[in-house]
């Protein structure tokens, strides 16, 4: 079973440095190390005596590869979008502290080292058993897959990161391609929780997230005792995020001294008001201590949903954000157009607006110059308590990919007791179902006898290949000590066994149905 692992330097070695977008998710692991360490000791407390497996997981990050041009990595220090990379690097630290088997994977020749495809061979599809039980990954190293070393094999395996979401109508072939969903980002036909998306956009996906740094006690008292009530910093690494806002600026310049983070070279100082006092583009850690003071954190409606607003809250300032009337969606806006969904976006950043809101994020249109000014006015006189949704936690976190991975793949259980004399071969089949093994682990419990209305007299735990059971004389139940005695097939004439079964694909009876 997987036990939390709180040190990060193998995690960091692994990483590797060399490109920016590394030392970038480097640095940022390190700086939480502490935090991740705490969280994990806390979920484990909670957790405890509930069976974890340990799975071989393979990540393997498409967009930082180099076969897909990594466009990213050298706009690490010239403003580019960083929000990838902060969830990434969460990915991994999470996947490496809930301790499990990780093998990361950076470009194509890895991945294909990794999946034991023979260099030169890439077009061949995986035959043998997979060497992973899981592998996170992004729409590039989905195509690289499909393309290096054929898709076809075991796709239920695979956990797409996804900013912004895939509806089921764009992910299903034939529906989209009959109804006019088709899109550049393919038509996947997975089951849509497999991808996993920055903030909890529709139930169709999973959620993923990332974590927002937390205060300790000494921190949040300094936040209060050092707050700039009129001091104001603009959301934008780039100059283009402020073009045209020089009226607002102006009016918001009236009540507050205006800081921003924007990226520009030595020679070509970036185009924003002169009354603003620019730092340049920030390491992280200096954005959080710029953030500790200011009471404001202004966003003009690009980016869209990225972390900083939610670390800005976290050291309690107040979002300011603009409300889109109409929404922006695929069908208006050149951002969205093409993406797999039809979600439209109210604001620049929905989550914040519908989950966080009042006092914390203020969402007003900004097309109203007096509507943004009254909102400024409020926002001086407001008190604001820093604030982190639990979900944006490290130890939220923690809990909820730990979850997914142990508990995800489980939809598909379904539990059955067996006739006395019966194996659990024979028990699923007989409802048309098969006996899945891998789920004994999770039945090998109370909770599992009284969801069979089992009414055990008695509870032990002894080795025995066909535990879990009850005697059906006497009402006594018996847990599975030796996990490798685990069996669908063992059969007793003195006991009703718990059978864990799935249902599977007709002519690919390895797979459930809901798996693809
Ligand atoms: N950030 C930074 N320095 C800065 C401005 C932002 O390190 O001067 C970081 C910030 O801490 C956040 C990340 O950049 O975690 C992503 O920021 P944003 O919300 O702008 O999203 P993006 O558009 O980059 O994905």
């Amino acid at each position: 079973s997987s036990h939390p692992t709180t040190n990060l330097s193998l995690l960091l070695e692994r990483v590797g440095s060399g490109k920016e977008s590394l030392s970038f998710m480097r640095r940022r692991m390190r700086r939480l190390a502490a935090q991740w360490a705490a969280a994990a000791r806390r979920l484990d407390e909670r957790l405890r005596g509930q069976y974890r497996e340990q799975k071989r997981i393979l990540v393997h990050v498409g967009f930082l590869t180099e076969e897909s041009g990594d466009v990213f990595s050298p706009k690490v220090l010239k403003g580019g979008p960083l929000g990838e990379m902060v969830q990434w690097a969460d990915i991994l630290t999470t996947l490496h502290v809930l301790g499990h088997n990780l093998k990361i994977s950076l470009s194509v020749k890895e991945l294909q080292g990794s999946l034991g495809v023979p260099p030169g061979r890439g077009s061949c599809p995986l035959t043998g058993p997979l060497p992973f039980d899981l592998i996170y990954t992004d729409y590039h190293g989905l195509q690289q897959m499909k393309q290096h070393m054929g898709l076809s094999f075991r796709q239920c395996h695979i956990r797409v990161i996804d900013t912004f979401g895939t509806e089921p109508a764009y992910n299903n072939e034939e529906y989209s391609t009959l109804h006019g969903y088709r899109t550049n980002w393919g038509y996947w036909n997975l089951n849509c929780k497999q991808y996993m998306t920055m903030f909890p956009h529709t139930p169709d996906n999973s959620f993923m997230g990332f974590v927002t740094e937390e205060l300790n006690q000494t921190e949040r008292f300094k936040i209060k005792r050092d707050k700039v009530n009129n001091m104001a910093v603009v959301y934008g690494k780039e100059a283009s995020m402020w073009k045209g806002e020089e009226k607002l600026l102006t009016i918001l310049h009236r009540y507050m001294d205006i800081h921003g983070t924007v990226y520009y070279e030595a020679q070509r100082p970036p185009e924003v008001p002169a009354f603003v006092r620019n730092h340049g583009l920030l390491p992280q850690q200096e954005l959080q201590q710029l953030l500790r003071k200011a009471k404001l954190f202004l966003g003009f409606g690009f980016p869209y949903e990225g972390p900083a607003p939610l670390e800005a809250i976290a050291n309690g300032c107040v979002f300011l954000q603009p409300k889109f009337s109409p929404p922006h969606s695929s069908l208006n806006h050149e951002f969205f157009r093409g993406k797999p969904t039809s979600r439209e976006v109210s604001s620049q950043h929905p989550y914040t607006e519908q989950y966080i809101g009042k006092p914390h994020v203020i969402t007003v249109d900004f097309n109203n110059s007096q509507e943004f000014e009254t909102a400024v006015q409020d926002i001086l006189k407001e008190k604001v308590e820093p604030f982190i949704p639990y979900e944006y936690t490290c130890e939220g976190m923690l809990e909820r990919v730990n979850a997914y991975i142990q508990h995800q793949v489980r939809s598909a259980l379904r539990l059955f007791l067996s006739p006395e004399a019966s194996s659990c071969v024979k028990t699923c089949r007989d409802s048309g179902l098969i006996c899945e093994p891998a789920y004994f682990p999770f039945i090998n419990n109370m909770e599992a006898f009284n969801g069979l209305n089992a009414q055990c007299e008695s509870l032990d735990a002894e080795k025995n290949h066909v535990f879990p059971a009850v005697h059906v004389d006497r009402r006594e139940c018996f847990q599975q000590k030796e996990p490798l005695l685990f069996s669908c097939a063992g059969i007793s004439a003195k006991h009703q066994r718990l059978c864990p079964c799935r249902d599977y694909l007709h002519g690919q009876v390895a797979l459930c149905r809901d798996c693809l």
